[in-house]
This record gives structure tokens, sequence and C-alpha cells, in this order.
């Protein structure tokens, strides 16, 4: 007799960058390679202006196959020196555009603090209150910054979102859930070291908990030092799951309704 064939993994890679020239020389294959990996979508987080209509380009032009592709508009921390009001005009009439499933990344970074504080406060700000009326999910990087992003946060009540590639613990993570903000998980959880995290994606509640890559950086063990790329999500979800003795495939199919309910989108809504 045979066995009947086990279901397949199915998830969500909820934030990456695979419009960065890492990808030139081989987007199509690592499309392929993700779809092989179970990653049925992928969101295409821009960083400035330019990059974001990019990442809208690459969505609407390669992200209708087997992989759907939906793209962002913000402007990353690092880039925050370039806040001024002719780049927030673009990025807000591209966070306008119906095919923008959110407002980001967004957020603020105190450990490489390449963009003045003073400007990177007011990006986030500006941001938020964009996310707010546009009634769109705001995507926050935050790098030793938990004091300050949570102050913001807390400035828009009723704001929805994600804390992209939460890198904190268990403790920093329950005020974020009081706000009603997501918590996606990177690489970075399944490193030696990372315990604290670790304890924070078993307390996750389930109908709050995304994976992503942010690729190309942040590769997951195995592939820990390799450019990270969409496929390798799966490392991460498989991981997650063993943190908390779950089957991959069920937590797998959560996180991609999580993240489809989270950026709107009606194509995987169940
Ligand atoms: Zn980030
Ligand atoms: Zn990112």
């Amino acid at each position: 007799m045979s066995q009947p064939a086990s279901p397949a993994l199915r998830l969500f890679d909820s934030h990456c960058h695979v419009f960065r020239e890492e990808f030139d020389g081989d987007f199509d294959d690592t499309l392929a390679r993700a779809h092989g990996a179970g990653v049925e979508g992928m969101i295409v987080v821009g960083t400035t202006a330019a990059t974001s209509r990019t990442a809208l380009d690459l969505a609407a032009s390669k992200g209708t196959g087997a992989v759907r592709l939906f793209g962002t508009a913000g402007l990353h921390p690092h880039e925050a020196a370039g806040f001024h009001d002719d780049e927030a005009a673009k990025i807000r009439e591209l966070c306008e555009r119906e095919d923008c499933v959110a407002v980001g990344e967004t957020g603020l970074d105190w450990f490489k603090e390449w963009a003045p504080r003073e400007a990177q406060l007011a990006s986030f700000r500006w941001h938020l209150s964009l996310a707010r009326e546009l009634d769109k999910p705001v995507i926050i990087h935050s790098r030793d910054a938990h004091e300050d992003t949570l102050a913001l946060v807390r400035e828009f009540p009723g704001v929805r979102g994600v804390m992209h590639c939460f890198v904190m613990g268990e403790a920093e993570m329950e005020p974020y859930l009081e706000c009603g903000l997501s918590i996606s998980f990177s690489g970075i959880v399944t490193f030696k070291g990372s315990q604290l995290n670790q304890a924070a994606a078993r307390a996750c509640p389930e109908e709050r908990l995304l994976v992503e890559t942010d690729a190309p950086f942040l590769a997951p063990i195995p592939h820990r030092g390799q450019r990270n790329e969409p496929a390798f999500c799966s490392d991460t979800l498989r991981f997650v799951a063993g943190l908390r003795q779950d089957d991959p495939v069920r937590l797998g199919a959560s996180t991609l309704q999580n993240t489809a309910r989270l950026f709107g989108l009606a194509e995987y809504a169940i």
C-alpha cells in the first residue's frame, strides 16, 4: 500500500529586497528555488523612493507567476539623511498606489546609526502618520532602539503593521503586541546565542507570527554567511516550528495566512 503524499510546506517571505543587484544574475532561478521550497509569495520592501519604485515595478512584471510578489514604499532608517520634502512627496505618491501593500520600511537604527537620529525620528514619525492616514500596514525596522521605537508607535494608536526582523526578547515583544503589531522573525532566530529571541518566537501568539528572510542579508543556519534568498525562509520557518514543537506544514500555512491578512492580499484569503 502506498502512503498518502504528505502535504507540502507552504509559506510566505514577509520581507525581502530581491530588487538588489545581488540577484541580477539569477533572479528567475531565485524565484524557482523559492517556489521549490514552498514560498508562495514575497513582500518586496523598498528602502528609498527609487528602490520602492523598482520594488513595485518588479512585483508587476515578475510577481504574477507561481510566486507572487508585492511591493512596498518607504525610506529605510539608514537612508533617513535623505528625508526631505521631495523624497517624502515621491514616497507618499508610491504609497498611495493601489498595488503598494505597505508603508516602509521605516524605523530607527541606533546600532549602525548611519543617519542622524533626528532625521531617523522625523522620517519614522512621518511614515507612521502616513500609514495611519492611508490605512496601510507599516513595516518597522528597530535596532538597539527599543524604547524610542515603542514611544513613537504609541504616539499613533490604531496603526497596523509589523516589527520586521524582530531580534529582541519576549519582554520587549509584549508592548508591540499590545499595540496590535505583528512580529516577523528572520534568520537571526536560528543563530546560536539568540536564546532571548528564540524565547520570543516560542511565546509569540500564532496569529501575529510572520517569517522573513530580509534577503540578501542575514541568511539562516545552515546558510549563514551566504547570500540570503527567499528559499531559505523555509529553514527559519522549520526552526521556529521546532522551537514551538509544532508541525512546520501547519505553522507555515498559518504564517502565510497571517501575512496575507496583514497586507490585505486577497489572493490568499481563506
Ligand atoms: Zn530592516
Ligand atoms: Zn529590510
